[in-house]
Protein backbone atom coordinates (compact mmCIF):
# COMPACT_ATOMS: atom_id res chain seq x y z
CA UNK A 1 0.00 0.00 0.00
CA UNK A 2 1.71 3.14 -0.91
CA UNK A 3 -1.01 6.31 -0.57
CA UNK A 4 -0.27 10.37 -1.09
CA UNK A 5 -2.08 12.29 1.63
CA UNK A 6 -2.27 16.34 -0.08
CA UNK A 7 -2.82 18.87 2.40
CA UNK A 8 -1.73 22.68 2.78
CA UNK A 9 1.06 21.82 4.90
CA UNK A 10 2.68 18.53 4.14
CA UNK A 11 2.40 15.36 2.64
CA UNK A 12 2.14 12.11 4.59
CA UNK A 13 3.16 8.66 2.65
CA UNK A 14 2.27 5.39 4.64
CA UNK A 15 3.87 2.28 4.04
CA UNK A 16 6.79 3.46 1.36
CA UNK A 17 8.35 0.59 0.04
CA UNK A 18 12.10 1.32 -0.20
CA UNK A 19 14.70 -0.96 -1.82
CA UNK A 20 14.56 -4.25 -1.29
CA UNK A 21 18.61 -4.63 -0.95
CA UNK A 22 21.27 -2.57 0.58
CA UNK A 23 22.89 -1.29 -2.83
CA UNK A 24 26.01 1.06 -2.60
CA UNK A 25 24.88 3.97 -4.90
CA UNK A 26 26.60 7.46 -4.94
CA UNK A 27 23.17 8.69 -3.67
CA UNK A 28 20.80 7.97 -0.20
CA UNK A 29 19.24 4.55 -0.76
CA UNK A 30 16.63 3.70 1.99
CA UNK A 31 15.61 0.18 2.82
CA UNK A 32 12.59 -1.33 3.68
CA UNK A 33 8.90 -0.36 4.44
CA UNK A 34 9.23 3.08 6.32
CA UNK A 35 6.67 6.10 6.27
CA UNK A 36 7.48 9.48 5.03
CA UNK A 37 6.03 13.12 6.31
CA UNK A 38 6.90 15.55 4.02
CA UNK A 39 6.51 19.75 4.40
CA UNK A 40 7.45 22.64 2.51
CA UNK A 41 11.00 22.40 4.94
CA UNK A 42 11.70 19.11 6.02
CA UNK A 43 11.50 15.45 4.94
CA UNK A 44 10.43 12.89 8.12
CA UNK A 45 10.80 9.12 7.71
CA UNK A 46 9.32 6.74 10.47
CA UNK A 47 9.70 3.33 11.24
CA UNK A 48 6.68 1.12 11.50
CA UNK A 49 6.43 1.18 15.31
CA UNK A 50 5.78 4.90 13.92
CA UNK A 51 9.16 5.92 15.56
CA UNK A 52 11.55 8.24 14.11
CA UNK A 53 14.49 6.85 12.02
CA UNK A 54 15.58 9.74 9.47
CA UNK A 55 15.42 13.17 9.05
CA UNK A 56 16.69 16.10 6.84
CA UNK A 57 15.75 19.60 5.84
CA UNK A 58 14.97 21.14 2.30
CA UNK A 59 16.98 24.73 3.16
CA UNK A 60 19.41 25.65 1.60
CA UNK A 61 21.81 26.19 4.48
CA UNK A 62 21.70 22.59 4.79
CA UNK A 63 24.50 20.64 3.42
CA UNK A 64 23.81 18.68 0.41
CA UNK A 65 19.91 17.09 -0.60
CA UNK A 66 21.97 13.33 -0.15
CA UNK A 67 22.72 14.32 3.54
CA UNK A 68 20.60 12.97 5.92
CA UNK A 69 20.28 12.31 9.91
CA UNK A 70 19.91 8.89 11.29
CA UNK A 71 18.25 7.91 14.46
CA UNK A 72 19.93 4.38 15.25
CA UNK A 73 18.20 1.51 17.82
CA UNK A 74 20.23 2.66 20.43
CA UNK A 75 19.07 6.45 20.05
CA UNK A 76 22.13 7.76 18.59
CA UNK A 77 21.43 10.37 15.85
CA UNK A 78 24.42 9.98 12.50
CA UNK A 79 25.14 12.56 10.30
CA UNK A 80 25.45 11.07 6.89
CA UNK A 81 27.54 13.34 4.69
CA UNK A 82 28.80 13.06 0.66
CA UNK A 83 32.17 13.97 2.93
CA UNK A 84 32.68 16.39 0.65
CA UNK A 85 35.71 14.90 -0.55
CA UNK A 86 35.75 12.54 -3.64
CA UNK A 87 37.33 9.95 -2.23
CA UNK A 88 34.82 8.48 0.47
CA UNK A 89 34.06 5.63 -1.16
CA UNK A 90 37.46 4.70 -1.88
CA UNK A 91 38.32 5.38 1.88
CA UNK A 92 35.35 3.74 3.54
CA UNK A 93 34.14 1.58 0.96
CA UNK A 94 30.69 3.49 0.94
CA UNK A 95 29.75 6.37 -0.43
CA UNK A 96 28.19 8.43 2.54
CA UNK A 97 30.61 9.23 5.30
CA UNK A 98 28.84 8.82 9.17
CA UNK A 99 29.50 11.37 11.60
CA UNK A 100 29.01 10.83 15.61
CA UNK A 101 27.93 12.98 18.47
CA UNK A 102 30.14 10.78 20.56
CA UNK A 103 34.29 10.41 20.06
CA UNK A 104 35.39 7.77 17.58
CA UNK A 105 38.74 7.35 15.48
CA UNK A 106 37.46 9.36 12.33
CA UNK A 107 40.00 10.10 9.94
CA UNK A 108 37.66 12.00 7.52
CA UNK A 109 34.51 14.14 8.28
CA UNK A 110 33.38 17.53 9.51
CA UNK A 111 31.34 18.85 12.46
CA UNK A 112 27.68 18.75 11.33
CA UNK A 113 26.13 18.61 14.98
CA UNK A 114 27.67 22.06 15.73
CA UNK A 115 25.44 23.46 12.12
CA UNK A 116 22.17 25.49 13.08
CA UNK A 117 20.06 23.54 10.69
CA UNK A 118 21.35 19.74 12.18
CA UNK A 119 21.07 20.69 15.54
CA UNK A 120 17.33 22.41 15.05
CA UNK A 121 16.52 19.18 13.02
CA UNK A 122 17.98 16.85 15.97
CA UNK A 123 16.07 18.84 18.85
CA UNK A 124 13.37 20.57 17.34
CA UNK A 125 12.09 17.43 15.24
CA UNK A 126 9.31 16.64 17.59
CA UNK A 127 8.01 20.04 17.77
CA UNK A 128 8.20 20.32 14.19
CA UNK A 129 5.91 17.47 14.21
CA UNK A 130 3.44 18.48 16.72
CA UNK A 131 2.99 21.46 15.18
CA UNK A 132 1.65 19.72 11.77
CA UNK A 133 -1.57 17.85 14.00
CA UNK A 134 -3.67 20.96 13.66
CA UNK A 135 -2.95 20.62 9.59
CA UNK A 136 -3.97 17.53 9.19
CA UNK A 137 -6.78 16.60 6.27
CA UNK A 138 -8.22 13.49 7.67
CA UNK A 139 -8.50 10.63 10.51
CA UNK A 140 -5.44 8.96 8.94
CA UNK A 141 -3.39 11.82 8.91
CA UNK A 142 -4.61 12.95 12.66
CA UNK A 143 -4.31 9.11 13.88
CA UNK A 144 -0.65 9.02 12.72
CA UNK A 145 0.56 12.03 14.09
CA UNK A 146 -0.89 11.36 17.26
CA UNK A 147 1.23 7.91 17.14
CA UNK A 148 4.18 8.95 16.05
CA UNK A 149 3.31 11.88 18.76
CA UNK A 150 3.06 8.94 21.49
CA UNK A 151 7.08 8.07 20.76
CA UNK A 152 8.19 11.19 22.59
CA UNK A 153 12.51 12.00 22.32
CA UNK A 154 12.37 10.70 26.16
CA UNK A 155 10.33 7.61 25.14
CA UNK A 156 12.46 6.73 22.04
CA UNK A 157 15.65 6.90 24.73
CA UNK A 158 13.83 4.91 27.28
CA UNK A 159 13.52 2.48 24.16
CA UNK A 160 17.48 2.33 23.24
CA UNK A 161 18.42 1.68 26.92
CA UNK A 162 15.84 -1.17 27.38
CA UNK A 163 17.83 -2.66 24.50
CA UNK A 164 20.87 -2.29 26.24
CA UNK A 165 18.99 -3.71 28.99
CA UNK A 166 18.39 -6.50 27.12
CA UNK A 167 21.75 -7.55 25.62
CA UNK A 168 23.42 -6.33 28.41
CA UNK A 169 24.77 -3.08 27.79
CA UNK A 170 25.83 -0.43 25.24
CA UNK A 171 27.36 -2.42 22.05
CA UNK A 172 31.07 -0.55 22.03
CA UNK A 173 31.84 -1.52 18.34
CA UNK A 174 29.96 -2.71 15.37
CA UNK A 175 32.56 -4.85 13.43
CA UNK A 176 33.27 -3.14 9.99
CA UNK A 177 31.65 -5.35 7.91
CA UNK A 178 28.06 -3.97 8.94
CA UNK A 179 28.45 -1.20 6.83
CA UNK A 180 26.79 -3.37 4.40
CA UNK A 181 23.56 -3.27 5.88
CA UNK A 182 24.00 0.57 7.29
CA UNK A 183 24.94 -0.81 10.33
CA UNK A 184 20.96 -1.87 10.36
CA UNK A 185 21.78 -4.94 12.49
CA UNK A 186 20.05 -6.66 15.67
CA UNK A 187 22.30 -7.18 17.98
CA UNK A 188 22.51 -10.32 20.21
CA UNK A 189 24.84 -11.43 23.28
CA UNK A 190 26.14 -14.82 23.28
CA UNK A 191 29.14 -14.24 25.51
CA UNK A 192 30.62 -11.08 26.91
CA UNK A 193 34.26 -9.87 27.34
CA UNK A 194 37.38 -10.49 25.28
CA UNK A 195 40.29 -12.54 25.76
CA UNK A 196 43.13 -10.39 25.64
CA UNK A 197 41.99 -6.96 27.39
CA UNK A 198 44.48 -5.29 24.93
CA UNK A 199 46.08 -1.99 26.52
CA UNK A 200 45.70 0.06 23.63
CA UNK A 201 41.81 -0.63 23.24
CA UNK A 202 39.53 1.64 23.64
CA UNK A 203 36.33 -0.42 23.51
CA UNK A 204 36.94 -3.16 25.35
CA UNK A 205 35.40 -3.79 29.13
CA UNK A 206 36.76 -5.15 32.28
CA UNK A 207 34.17 -8.02 31.85
CA UNK A 208 36.23 -11.69 31.98
CA UNK A 209 35.33 -13.92 28.34
CA UNK A 210 32.48 -15.74 29.78
CA UNK A 211 29.78 -17.30 27.48
CA UNK A 212 25.85 -16.77 28.04
CA UNK A 213 23.93 -19.81 29.04
CA UNK A 214 21.41 -20.59 26.28
CA UNK A 215 18.41 -19.92 28.28
CA UNK A 216 19.95 -16.47 28.88
CA UNK A 217 20.20 -16.06 25.35
CA UNK A 218 16.63 -17.45 24.35
CA UNK A 219 15.79 -14.83 26.92
CA UNK A 220 17.55 -12.05 24.57
CA UNK A 221 15.51 -13.07 21.86
CA UNK A 222 11.90 -12.91 23.02
CA UNK A 223 12.58 -9.43 24.83
CA UNK A 224 14.32 -8.54 21.42
CA UNK A 225 11.20 -9.48 19.27
CA UNK A 226 8.93 -7.71 21.35
CA UNK A 227 11.10 -4.24 21.69
CA UNK A 228 11.48 -4.30 17.43
CA UNK A 229 7.48 -5.30 16.89
CA UNK A 230 6.41 -4.48 13.89
CA UNK A 231 9.58 -2.84 12.54
CA UNK A 232 11.20 -6.64 12.93
CA UNK A 233 10.43 -7.02 9.10
CA UNK A 234 12.81 -4.29 8.21
CA UNK A 235 16.09 -5.94 9.71
CA UNK A 236 17.74 -8.69 7.86
CA UNK A 237 20.75 -8.95 10.15
CA UNK A 238 22.26 -10.21 13.19
CA UNK A 239 25.17 -8.91 15.07
CA UNK A 240 26.16 -11.88 17.70
CA UNK A 241 27.97 -9.82 20.14
CA UNK A 242 30.57 -9.09 22.35
CA UNK A 243 33.79 -8.99 21.30
CA UNK A 244 34.62 -12.73 20.49
CA UNK A 245 31.20 -14.54 19.23
CA UNK A 246 33.61 -17.03 17.68
CA UNK A 247 35.31 -18.18 21.17
CA UNK A 248 31.77 -19.68 22.56
CA UNK A 249 31.08 -23.25 21.94
CA UNK A 250 30.51 -24.25 18.20
CA UNK A 251 26.91 -26.02 18.94
CA UNK A 252 25.69 -23.10 21.23
CA UNK A 253 26.77 -20.61 18.04
CA UNK A 254 25.52 -22.17 15.24
CA UNK A 255 22.27 -23.46 17.47
CA UNK A 256 22.37 -19.40 18.34
CA UNK A 257 22.15 -18.18 15.06
CA UNK A 258 19.60 -20.37 13.91
CA UNK A 259 17.25 -19.21 16.17
CA UNK A 260 17.76 -16.02 15.81
CA UNK A 261 17.58 -16.52 12.15
CA UNK A 262 13.73 -17.93 12.46
CA UNK A 263 12.84 -16.60 15.67
CA UNK A 264 13.88 -13.04 14.66
CA UNK A 265 12.61 -13.26 11.28
CA UNK A 266 15.53 -12.45 9.59
CA UNK A 267 15.49 -14.30 6.79
CA UNK A 268 11.92 -13.12 5.64
CA UNK A 269 12.21 -9.61 6.33
CA UNK A 270 11.48 -6.68 4.06
CA UNK A 271 14.91 -6.71 2.67
CA UNK A 272 16.79 -9.56 0.74
CA UNK A 273 19.52 -11.36 1.91
CA UNK A 274 20.61 -11.99 5.42
CA UNK A 275 23.45 -11.28 7.26
CA UNK A 276 25.42 -12.59 10.83
CA UNK A 277 28.14 -9.97 11.92
CA UNK A 278 30.65 -11.39 14.73
CA UNK A 279 33.64 -10.78 16.16
CA UNK A 280 36.55 -13.32 16.73
CA UNK A 281 39.86 -13.21 18.03
CA UNK A 282 43.16 -14.67 16.61
CA UNK A 283 43.15 -17.82 19.64
CA UNK A 284 39.01 -18.49 18.91
CA UNK A 285 40.06 -18.15 14.91
CA UNK A 286 42.68 -20.25 15.27
CA UNK A 287 41.27 -22.75 17.87
CA UNK A 288 38.14 -23.54 15.84
CA UNK A 289 37.02 -26.31 14.22
CA UNK A 290 36.71 -26.34 10.65
CA UNK A 291 33.93 -28.02 11.50
CA UNK A 292 32.45 -25.29 12.68
CA UNK A 293 32.77 -23.33 9.26
CA UNK A 294 30.93 -26.07 7.62
CA UNK A 295 28.33 -25.48 9.82
CA UNK A 296 27.99 -21.52 9.51
CA UNK A 297 28.54 -21.80 5.51
CA UNK A 298 25.67 -24.19 5.37
CA UNK A 299 23.09 -21.32 6.97
CA UNK A 300 21.12 -19.18 4.97
CA UNK A 301 22.29 -15.94 4.37
CA UNK A 302 26.20 -14.92 4.72
CA UNK A 303 28.36 -14.62 7.59
CA UNK A 304 31.14 -12.13 8.35
CA UNK A 305 33.55 -12.93 10.90
CA UNK A 306 36.14 -9.65 11.58
CA UNK A 307 39.64 -10.70 13.42
CA UNK A 308 41.70 -8.15 14.96
CA UNK A 309 44.93 -8.82 13.98
CA UNK A 310 46.27 -5.41 14.51
CA UNK A 311 50.01 -5.68 13.51
CA UNK A 312 52.37 -9.02 12.35
CA UNK A 313 55.62 -7.12 14.00
CA UNK A 314 56.11 -8.64 17.37
CA UNK A 315 57.13 -4.75 18.51
CA UNK A 316 54.35 -3.17 17.69
CA UNK A 317 52.38 -6.05 19.28
CA UNK A 318 54.10 -5.17 22.65
CA UNK A 319 53.66 -1.77 22.25
CA UNK A 320 49.74 -1.87 21.71
CA UNK A 321 49.72 -4.51 24.79
CA UNK A 322 48.29 -7.29 22.70
CA UNK A 323 49.59 -9.94 24.67
CA UNK A 324 49.94 -12.43 21.56
CA UNK A 325 52.99 -13.09 18.93
CA UNK A 326 53.57 -11.96 15.46
CA UNK A 327 53.67 -15.36 14.64
CA UNK A 328 49.71 -16.27 15.52
CA UNK A 329 49.23 -13.01 13.47
CA UNK A 330 50.72 -14.82 10.35
CA UNK A 331 49.29 -18.04 10.96
CA UNK A 332 45.47 -16.40 11.67
CA UNK A 333 45.76 -14.18 8.28
CA UNK A 334 46.94 -17.29 6.18
CA UNK A 335 43.63 -18.90 7.66
CA UNK A 336 41.41 -15.98 6.65
CA UNK A 337 42.76 -16.78 3.04
CA UNK A 338 41.76 -20.33 3.18
CA UNK A 339 38.48 -20.11 4.75
CA UNK A 340 37.50 -17.13 2.11
CA UNK A 341 38.67 -19.71 -0.31
CA UNK A 342 36.70 -23.03 0.72
CA UNK A 343 33.31 -21.13 1.80
CA UNK A 344 31.14 -19.58 -0.66
CA UNK A 345 29.04 -18.15 2.55
CA UNK A 346 31.68 -17.26 5.08
CA UNK A 347 33.97 -14.01 4.24
CA UNK A 348 36.55 -13.13 6.97
CA UNK A 349 38.10 -9.63 7.79
CA UNK A 350 40.62 -8.45 9.38
CA UNK A 351 41.49 -5.35 11.43
CA UNK A 352 45.74 -3.71 11.62
CA UNK A 353 46.01 -0.49 13.52
CA UNK A 354 47.18 2.77 11.97
CA UNK A 355 48.71 5.42 13.55
CA UNK A 356 51.59 8.15 13.03
CA UNK A 357 54.27 6.91 15.40
CA UNK A 358 54.36 3.00 15.46
CA UNK A 359 57.42 0.87 15.26
CA UNK A 360 58.61 1.48 11.98
CA UNK A 361 58.47 -2.64 11.57
CA UNK A 362 55.08 -1.81 11.57
CA UNK A 363 53.94 -1.20 8.03
CA UNK A 364 56.17 -3.35 6.50
CA UNK A 365 54.89 -6.20 8.49
CA UNK A 366 51.69 -5.41 7.72
CA UNK A 367 52.29 -5.15 3.58
CA UNK A 368 54.25 -8.21 3.75
CA UNK A 369 50.99 -10.24 4.38
CA UNK A 370 48.39 -8.03 2.29
CA UNK A 371 50.46 -7.42 -0.93
CA UNK A 372 53.27 -9.99 -0.56
CA UNK A 373 51.77 -13.07 0.37
CA UNK A 374 49.25 -13.07 -2.64
CA UNK A 375 50.00 -13.60 -5.94
CA UNK A 376 47.31 -11.51 -7.58
CA UNK A 377 43.98 -9.49 -6.36
CA UNK A 378 41.45 -10.96 -4.40
CA UNK A 379 38.15 -9.79 -4.17
CA UNK A 380 37.61 -11.71 -0.54
CA UNK A 381 38.76 -11.02 2.62
CA UNK A 382 38.24 -6.84 3.29
CA UNK A 383 41.47 -5.46 5.34
CA UNK A 384 40.19 -2.63 7.70
CA UNK A 385 42.79 -0.24 8.98
CA UNK A 386 41.47 1.52 12.50
CA UNK A 387 43.26 4.47 13.34
CA UNK A 388 44.22 4.42 17.24
CA UNK A 389 43.41 8.08 18.05
CA UNK A 390 40.05 9.24 18.45
CA UNK A 391 38.48 12.87 17.31
CA UNK A 392 41.36 13.72 15.03
CA UNK A 393 40.35 13.72 12.04
CA UNK A 394 43.65 13.62 9.93
CA UNK A 395 44.55 14.16 6.15
CA UNK A 396 47.84 12.82 6.78
CA UNK A 397 47.12 9.63 8.07
CA UNK A 398 44.61 9.78 5.50
CA UNK A 399 47.31 9.42 3.15
CA UNK A 400 49.47 6.70 4.72
CA UNK A 401 46.11 4.63 4.11
CA UNK A 402 45.54 5.79 0.10
CA UNK A 403 49.42 4.39 0.19
CA UNK A 404 48.85 0.90 2.38
CA UNK A 405 45.24 0.48 -0.14
CA UNK A 406 46.99 0.70 -3.34
CA UNK A 407 49.70 -1.64 -2.74
CA UNK A 408 46.99 -4.45 -1.00
CA UNK A 409 45.96 -7.23 -2.81
CA UNK A 410 42.77 -7.28 -0.76
CA UNK A 411 39.99 -4.91 -0.65
CA UNK A 412 41.15 -2.08 1.96
CA UNK A 413 39.59 0.35 3.90
CA UNK A 414 39.43 2.43 6.76
CA UNK A 415 37.44 1.07 10.14
CA UNK A 416 35.29 3.65 11.62
CA UNK A 417 34.21 2.30 15.01
CA UNK A 418 30.45 2.90 15.04
CA UNK A 419 28.59 1.96 18.25
CA UNK A 420 24.94 0.90 19.15
S1 LIG B 1 41.10 -5.24 20.78
FE1 LIG B 1 39.57 -6.85 21.03
S2 LIG B 1 40.60 -8.38 22.30
FE2 LIG B 1 41.78 -6.50 22.53
S3 LIG B 1 40.86 -5.50 24.33
FE3 LIG B 1 39.80 -4.68 22.53
S4 LIG B 1 37.98 -5.96 22.37
FE4 LIG B 1 39.43 -7.06 23.68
Amino acid sequence: MNMMYPSSSFTLTRYHSGSRSYTKMSFPVHCGSYHIIETRSHIFHFNLNHEIIRARSKGSDWGHPHEWLKRTAGNDWVYYSTGGYAGVFEAIGEYYLPNFRYPTNNILGGTPFKLPDVTELVDGWYDMVAALLPASQDDDQHRFIKSVLRNTPSLLQAKGEKLHDIIGGVVSVLPPDARHVDYNVIPLTISRGCLYKCRFCKVKNSTPYRELPAAEIDHQLISLKELYGCDLTNYNSLFLGEHDALQADPRLLVQTVERALTGLGLTHSAIDGGNVFLFGSVFSFLGADPGLFHALDRLPGKIFINIGLESADQQTLDRLGKPISAQNVKEAFARMLNINKTYPSIEVTANFIMEDDLPESHYPSVLALIRDSLVRNCPKGTIYFSPLRFAQPSRSRLFEFNRLKVASRLPTYLYTIQRL
